[in-house]
């Protein structure tokens, strides 16, 4: 609103995938064999190693499907300790493995609803960079 955004790009490339108007997704794989969808960019599916896939974005909501607490950072200096580190099962099925944010950690619980969220973890004059995490999602939107 007002500022222009600075063209984002993810701190991981393709994760999230950022689009020309600065949407960023979660990109994955669609198996046609099992019908998985699977966050990862493989040339086969991790699942049944069929070669008949394609590539899909992913859903931005899901829900918790387990979560630990993250007490010692391992890299990331992105996220301060402690943080919840959680697998997200997506509406379209795949896993992901990624922060909670935007709530108390003792809020968090399994099968709580989540949507993607994109933070900066830094910037410079003509850019910021992003990574991904969850956050509980919204009610009443969609
Ligand atoms: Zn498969």
């Amino acid at each position: 609103m007002g500022e222009p955004a600075k063209k984002r790009v993810p701190v991981v490339e393709g994760k999230p995938r950022i689009s020309e108007d600065g949407e960023a997704r979660l990109v994955g794989i669609k198996c046609g064999d099992c019908g998985k969808v699977i966050f990862t960019l493989a040339n086969f599916c991790p699942n049944c190693s069929g070669e008949n896939i394609e590539e899909v974005l992913l859903s931005t909501r899901g829900k918790v499907w387990t979560y630990t607490i993250v007490h010692v950072s391992y890299g990331s200096l992105i996220f301060e300790p402690p943080y919840a580190g959680a697998f997200v099962e997506l509406e379209d099925g795949a896993f992901v493995h990624a922060p909670i944010v935007g709530c108390e950690l003792e809020d968090i619980e399994i099968g709580m609803e989540v949507e993607l969220e994109i933070i900066k973890a830094g910037e410079d004059e003509e850019k910021e960079s992003v990574v991904f995490a969850f956050k509980p999602a919204r009610a009443g939107l969609d």
